[in-house]
């Protein structure tokens, strides 16, 4: 049984090396890392170059959390020097619950501009996007199909299901976290989507709820996903691993 963990910020992680050791002990043999602004873009890179025996697959852009204007440019040089390296633009989007952004204005703007020039010069690259939609779940669908955008991943959704049905026409993903063992919101949209458009991940190092208490993920918990998608879907394990192993090949433009 192979799993591929689409969404992790290895940067951020304090164990590096034994997260990445556990991620392949627990049968988690593809990881996306994925970088945020400029600082981590760069570091998601060198950690690329620095960890090739395992199988990571770097993803670049400006988080909406993080949305710095001037690095921009810089940014989108960068995505251009590696297109042969990364495997999506991303993390890219829109957040509306943001505290910057809750209120209409400036912080939206701000948030809007970065995400349609990273939207542009995907489709201009021809690679996949990495969404971040929470709570601007409408208005990421639009733009998405007003840049014409074919390949796209709405990460860790739990939007309402009307806006993930229009999301599935299009032939777009989706990916779960861990928060699937208690999110309501998580699970509807599970029961939702066909296993051959959902992804799994772990958004590492989050730190997520259990019965034991909270915990930090590490890209072995996409086990976790894993398990309580079977459960849900009532497919089991090995079955649904497979599935949504070659889906995020797929996805990605990846050989299995
Ligand atoms: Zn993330």
């Amino acid at each position: 049984m192979k799993l591929f963990d689409t969404h992790v910020h290895l940067n951020q992680i304090e164990d590096i090396d034994g997260a990445l050791k556990r991620a392949k002990e627990a049968g988690v043999d593809k990881i996306l890392i994925a970088g945020l602004n400029l600082e981590s873009n760069r570091r998601i890179i060198e950690l690329y170059n620095a960890h090739k025996e395992y199988n990571l697959y770097p993803a670049l852009g400006i988080h909406p959390f993080l949305p710095e204007e001037k690095t921009l440019e810089e940014v989108c040089a960068l995505i251009k020097s590696h297109r042969d390296d990364i495997a999506a633009v991303g993390e890219i989007g829109l957040d509306y619950w943001y505290k910057e952004a809750r209120k209409k204005g400036e912080g939206r703007d701000l948030q809007r501009e970065l995400f349609t020039a990273q939207l542009e010069l995907a489709g201009e690259l021809d690679k996949p996007v990495i969404i971040h939609s929470r709570g601007a779940w409408s208005d990421c669908l639009s733009l998405v199909r007003e840049y014409q955008l074919k390949q796209v991943l709405f990460h860790w959704y739990t939007g309402p299901v009307d806006i993930l049905k229009e999301i599935l026409n299009e032939g777009f993903y989706i990916s779960l976290s861990p928060s699937l063992e208690y999110s309501k919101d998580a699970q509807a949209a599970a029961k939702e989507a066909p296993l051959e458009r959902i992804l799994l991940e772990t958004d590492s190092p989050v730190s997520y709820k259990s019965p034991g208490g909270r915990y930090v993920s590490e890209p072995k918990d996409a086990v976790r996903v894993l398990k309580k998608l079977s459960e849900l879907k009532e497919v089991d394990e090995e079955k649904v691993a497979g599935i949504i192993y070659k889906a995020s090949c797929t996805f990605f433009n990846i050989v299995e």
